[in-house]
């Protein structure tokens, strides 16, 4: 169940509806909105009479909550969830593109990537130090190395930066570099790395399991959610099928569907969606097309010598054509591609001498 409270509700009055739930055993987790704060009760709220909640000073409604998923809910939240990264906002009316190597390789090719996707229109920089391989010989990324990388990167052009972490006990060092958690397809269920990251106060990126329902999906952000954490993004990265023609299929539906089924901000992975450099482009024009919040793709100086991921890499040119692209498809459905925010442009370092 959650209490809507009334726009202009006191901070006493809220009060008072958290403890009369507490009192009795239940759970609360507020949620202040722009207009409306709410409060979502979790529990067993066989001992809750609704009415008294709906009596209270302060209180405009109660609203029961038929799904599993109580807190990912669309309807245990007035509008939609946005996330601030150093100003720059996901789940509001621009589309934010995330952009950048899926691994970070080398200083230079951080650097060299990050400079080029900013410079095209990118707002936060993508890179992964921990790498989850199929194979235990495959290259398992630089770790702690390549996270100072990534801050290099972030002091120099002001891009915040996205990156994944894989364990329980990393998640502090990650926290000290990175601006947003990515969990990866691989650990969507990995339910202590989940709590963890609900402890934490950072925004986190939650990406669909390899085959992952949408349900299940929202059930693992309820982990993140129920532990405090309310900054959490979903990522559709493409599910495993029968068809073998792409390396996953790209689940464009999961965009629409889970806009209605939550009011998390959606972001869209067609890099590991399709697998390959030239479907890149259509299902991330598509995927603006059908409202993601925000795209993840993987951007490479020389694909050809990436050491993951580089049949998927846009070259730098490519990611910005591509970039013009998405800027007209995001006017012709009613939004735009966010822009770097004034106070993130970086500390004034020309990237000539940066590079050097
Ligand atoms: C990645 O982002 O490079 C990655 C490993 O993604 P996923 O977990 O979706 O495979
Ligand atoms: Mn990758």
């Amino acid at each position: 169940m959650v209490v809507v409270m009334k726009p202009g509700a006191s901070a006493v009055e809220t009060t008072a509806v958290i403890e009369r739930a507490e009192a009795v055993g239940v759970s609360t987790h507020p949620i202040y909105g722009k207009e409306h704060t709410v409060i979502a009760l979790i529990g067993d709220l066989t001992k809750i009479d609704r009415s008294v909640f709906n009596a209270m000073a302060g209180v405009q409604n109660t609203v029961r909550i038929q799904e599993p998923y109580k807190l990912a809910a669309s309807t245990s939240h007035p509008g939609k969830t946005t996330i601030d990264v150093g100003g720059v906002i996901i789940g509001g009316s621009e589309v934010v593109v995330m952009a950048g190597p899926c691994s970070v390789e080398s200083r230079e090719q951080v650097l060299e990537t990050a400079w080029a996707v900013k410079e095209a229109g990118a707002t936060i920089l993508r890179g992964g130090a921990f790498k989850p391989r199929t194979s235990p010989y495959s290259f398992q990324g630089m770790g702690e190395a390549g996270l100072k990388i990534l801050a290099e990167a972030r002091e120099q052009t002001g891009l915040p930066v996205i990156t994944e972490v894989m364990t329980v006990e990393t998640v502090d060092l990650v926290c000290e570099y990175a601006d947003i958690l990515q969990i990866g397809a691989r650990n969507m269920q990995n339910y202590g790395l989940l709590h963890a990251v609900g402890k934490v106060r950072k925004p986190v990126m939650l990406k669909r399991g390899i085959s992952g329902e949408i349900k299940e999906l929202l059930m693992c952000a309820e982990y993140i959610l129920s532990n405090g954490n309310t900054q959490v993004m979903l990522c559709e990265r493409g599910i495993r099928t029968y068809e073998t023609a792409t390396r996953n299929t790209f689940d464009l539906n999961a965009v629409p569907v889970l806009q209605k089924m939550s009011h998390l901000p959606v972001v869209a992975d067609p890099s590991h969606g399709t697998g390959a450099r030239d479907l890149v482009g259509p299902m991330s024009r598509a995927a603006v097309a059908a409202g993601a919040d925000a795209l993840i793709l993987e951007v490479h100086p020389d694909p050809d010598k990436a050491e993951s991921d580089g049949a998927q890499s846009l070259h730098l040119d490519q990611f910005a054509e591509l970039m013009g692209q998405l800027r007209l498809i995001a006017g012709a459905v009613g939004r735009s591609i966010a822009t770097q925010p004034e106070a993130a442009v970086g500390n004034g370092r020309v990237k000539e001498a940066a590079l050097a």
